[in-house]
């Protein structure tokens, strides 16, 4: 007989019939209860499982729908403020615009700014209404005249002036006028019934009354055409021909542009030749006929403001901006051979100056010097003016270029950086050609032009070879 393992034969006999789970009643029955077999119990656990996942998820699929439900009217909800949040910044952005006076300068996008220079990037302005001019300055009394002369306090308040005359000076705490009081600086006035009279000069537009230390400057503030018809006339003489007076409205008008453009006190140009010069109205027929001939024709190369220099006379070539002004960026110009101005009365010159006189140019400058006993010009631009002029002096060499050599003696003096130089008794006797800086348009030149039978436009691209004249208004 083998050996079974005690603790089966403890079990009893296998149950091999159906399970059956009966009322523990008796110690018997209880020991056939747990023979029920592990696969059936498992069968029945998953049974139960799976009834019981179907009873969930059909408890739970309406919550879930009701659910989707809420959050897509959740969506629709915002879908809506936003419209409407959408609408309303829309409004607002126009209402903004609207609240724009044309007086303000249009914001500049980002993009239309210069990523290095300025003056090389000056795009053509959109508005260009006016300009504003430094007229006068003075530290006396100033008097003002017009039929309708009025102190503007606001667009609805003004104070008239008793006969159509302000007397004003500097004060202590402003301006002061005589009658009202003292006024705040950039006080306006004007006439309504045509120019104010300085003297004998009339100015269109307005004149505003600025303190400027101890002194009383006047700014006019015109329509830029006007102002025009004020520098043409101050700059050309009232015979010479339309065509190179209309080269000049050109030239002026695109300069007034890049001055205004990069302006940053209360005013744009100067009325002297520091910028161009301006005495007001001018009235002669040729003048006008030049401004209103070529109304907002201004010029540009690669759709960008030229920088519009010009002088009076080249003396035959004229000047890379470059070597006169090698901080100030250039666009547009050009060194050319004139071949125009050799009838000017500047083609040649000559002026003696006395050591004193250098020594005395010199110290003004800066340099500290007594004696001057020598000069020497050492080196020469490509247009041939002096590029380095060393002058012998008890304080050491002192070396500068042709055009700061003109600054410290004076411009009407020495008329260009074109010069040599030699020794007549005991002065030095400079030798030169042509009057001003020689940068841009030769005015003689253009008026060399105008008699040769050339045009205007052609007079324009003689002296800025790459420009084209175009009108923008
Ligand atoms: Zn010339």
């Amino acid at each position: 007989m083998a050996e079974t393992p005690p603790r089966q034969r403890d079990r009893g006999p296998r149950a091999t019939g159906p399970v059956v789970l009966l009322p523990p009643t008796r110690a018997g029955q209880e020991e056939r209860r747990f023979a029920v077999r592990p696969a059936r119990v498992l069968l029945l656990l998953a049974a139960t499982f799976i009834a019981g996942s179907v009873a969930a998820a059909l408890l739970l699929l309406p919550i879930l729908e009701a659910r989707r439900a809420g959050v897509a009217a959740e969506r629709d909800e915002l879908a809506h403020r936003y419209e409407v949040l959408a609408a309303r910044l829309e409004q607002l952005e126009s209402d903004a615009a609207a609240q724009h006076t044309p007086d303000e300068e249009p914001a500049t996008p980002p993009t239309a700014q210069a990523p290095t220079s300025p003056a090389l990037r000056l795009a053509p302005p959109t508005d260009v209404d006016g300009v504003r001019i430094a007229v006068l300055r003075a530290t006396g009394d100033v008097t003002l005249k017009g039929e309708a002369l009025i102190i503007v306090q606001s667009p609805t308040k003004a104070i008239p002036m008793p006969g159509g005359v302000l007397l004003a000076r500097a004060g202590k705490n402003g301006v002061f006028v005589d009658g009202v009081g003292t006024v705040a600086s950039g006080t306006r006035v004007e006439n309504r019934l045509g120019p104010i009279k300085i003297g004998d000069k009339s100015y269109p537009g307005a004149l505003e009354l600025h303190q400027d230390g101890d002194r009383l400057l006047l700014i006019n503030e015109l329509d830029l055409e006007k102002y025009l018809l004020g520098v043409v006339g101050a700059e050309v003489p009232a015979g010479w021909p339309l065509e190179a007076k209309k080269a000049q409205a050109v030239v002026a008008r695109t300069y007034a542009l890049m001055q205004r453009a990069q302006a940053e006190g209360p005013y744009h140009l100067e009325a002297t030749t520091d910028d161009q010069v301006y005495s007001g109205t001018a009235v002669d027929s040729a003048t006008r006929a030049a401004v209103t001939s070529t109304h907002g024709e201004i010029l540009l190369q690669d759709g960008l403001l030229v920088s519009a220099w010009f002088h009076s006379a080249c003396g035959g070539r004229t000047e890379d901006p470059a070597d006169v002004w090698p901080d100030r960026p250039a666009h547009g110009n050009a060194v050319v051979t004139c071949g125009f101005c050799d009838t000017s009365p500047y083609a040649s010159w000559t002026v003696d100056l006395s050591p004193a006189e250098i020594a005395r140019g010199l110290t003004e400058a800066g340099h500290e010097v007594t004696e001057v006993t020598g000069m020497h010009i050492r080196e020469d631009t490509a247009s041939e003016r002096v590029r380095r002029l060393e002058i012998e002096t008890d304080a050491g060499m002192v070396a500068v270029t042709g055009q700061e050599f003109r600054e410290m003696v004076g411009y009407m003096r020495v008329k260009s950086a074109s010069f040599s130089v030699g020794v007549v008794g005991a002065t030095f006797r400079l030798t030169g050609k042509g009057f001003g800086h020689g940068v841009g348009m030769c005015q003689h030149g253009a008026l060399g032009m105008d008699k040769a039978g050339h045009a205007y436009r052609e007079i324009l691209t003689h002296y800025y070879p790459r420009a084209r004249v175009e009108k923008i208004y």
